[in-house]
């Protein structure tokens, strides 16, 4: 069966009562036969559920149907984004190990990099996006991992997958992409040469703003490195989560689908708007990097940005405008969410510091939801105006 059905149709098991949906798992822990059982599965001379900060079927549900995705061996769940990227590197780098990152990535793995991962002795080198033939020369004796995301957040940058794919497998270092901003659907990165690909499942896998959520997939290897690391610090997803992602899966080929064609609508409508300076997204051949993106993306995402004309007063004017939009900091919603950066999630920054990383004043970011299309560009169209 092809992956959309698959995502569909394999299921958790179901209870005596033959429940159609797949019953909710929701227990902390398993019971034993016997005393002989027991001891089997502590000693893992028997596969079984024990404890749920191991595991528990909604959770192996929800792995396995991102691991098809992803084409990955094995994957592993945790209960936030944050918790995934934080997991793997507690389980795969120690004392004096560095990595190698580019620039623009989310918020909290930037203050994982230079505020807390050093407190291991664990250093972090920024690279720019746009000049990997350079990566090279930053890599150290003691680098063990190159970490990047594609697009970037709120750029919406592309980094060439299949070179840094080149470049890790030459150096023999470690490639690990956060993959959230792409979903499965659109971006593959174990397929450029990617070891390990993280999501945070807030985003479009929930698709919905309601359960947080992360998962790591890549090889049984790394897998199993990361899962000895988890199942003792204890980041583990809520079955109830996992339920609901593996739920909202059903759907994600479609949703995708659907988030793509009206953002780039959106986009070419922004583009030719006489209050838009500039639009960024993958799938406009106007994106510095366009080739690229088709070169490693099925479809362009559902984020929007754009450089409105008249800076930070207009931006938040805009904002403000808004009728139907939501102003939150989540994205990859079923709703259209806008948010601007410079007044809000970045505005404790100088505005020097802030183009170092891309965020003009003037810049709005847009996560296009999946209302209809008409009523999406009718709330934009009366805000601009
Ligand atoms: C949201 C996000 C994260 C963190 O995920 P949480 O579920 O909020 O912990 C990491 N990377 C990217 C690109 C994100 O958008």
């Amino acid at each position: 069966m092809k992956p959309q059905t698959q995502l569909i149709r394999n299921q958790a098991e179901r209870s005596q009562h033959r429940e159609h949906a797949v019953p909710l798992y929701f227990t902390s822990s398993y019971t034993f036969e016997d005393s002989d059982q027991m001891a089997a599965l502590f000693n893992e001379e028997e596969e079984g559920f024990i404890y749920s900060r191991y595991s528990n079927p909604n959770v192996d549900e929800f792995v396995s149907k991102m691991a098809l995705l992803e084409g990955a061996e094995s994957g592993w769940a945790t209960a936030s984004g944050m918790a995934a990227i934080f997991s793997t590197f507690g389980a795969l780098l120690g004392q004096g190990d560095h990595i190698l990152s580019s620039r623009s990535v989310f918020g909290s793995t930037h203050r994982l990099f230079t505020e807390l991962l050093p407190k291991w002795g664990i250093e972090t080198t920024y690279v720019p996006f746009d000049d990997v033939d350079n990566w090279e020369g930053q890599i150290q004796e003691n680098t063990k991992v190159i970490y990047l995301e594609t697009p970037t957040n709120p750029g919406l940058d592309i980094i060439d997958l299949k070179k840094v794919g080149e470049l890790a497998k030459r150096k023999n270092l470690l490639l690990i992409v956060d993959n959230c901003f792409a979903t499965p659907i659109n971006q593959r990165p174990l397929d450029f040469g990617a070891h390990l690909s993280i999501h945070s499942a807030t985003k479009y896998i929930d698709g919905q703003g309601r359960g947080m959520g992360g998962v790591i997939l890549g090889s049984n290897k790394l897998i199993d490195q990361i899962q000895a690391f988890a199942r003792h610090t204890g980041p583990a997803l809520s079955p109830y989560n996992a339920w609901t992602f593996s739920k909202s899966l059903e759907t994600l080929p479609l949703r995708v689908e659907r988030h793509n064609e009206s953002a780039l609508d959106i986009a070419k409508r922004l583009e030719s708007h006489p209050r838009v300076k500039w639009v960024k997204y993958p799938f406009l051949p106007s994106h510095p990097q366009y080739e690229i993106a088709k070169n490693q993306m099925q479809g362009g995402g559902g984020l929007v940005t754009f450089e409105i004309e008249g800076g930070l007063v207009a931006g938040k004017k805009f904002l403000d405008s808004l009728k139907m939009f939501s102003l939150t900091a989540n994205l990859g919603d079923s709703r259209s969410i806008a948010t601007h950066p410079a007044s809000t999630t970045h505005s404790k920054l100088t505005e020097e510091d802030r183009l170092k990383v891309g965020i003009t004043s003037g810049l709005i970011r847009l996560s296009i939801g999946l209302e209809y299309l008409d009523d999406i560009w009718e709330d934009l169209s009366q805000a601009l105006a």
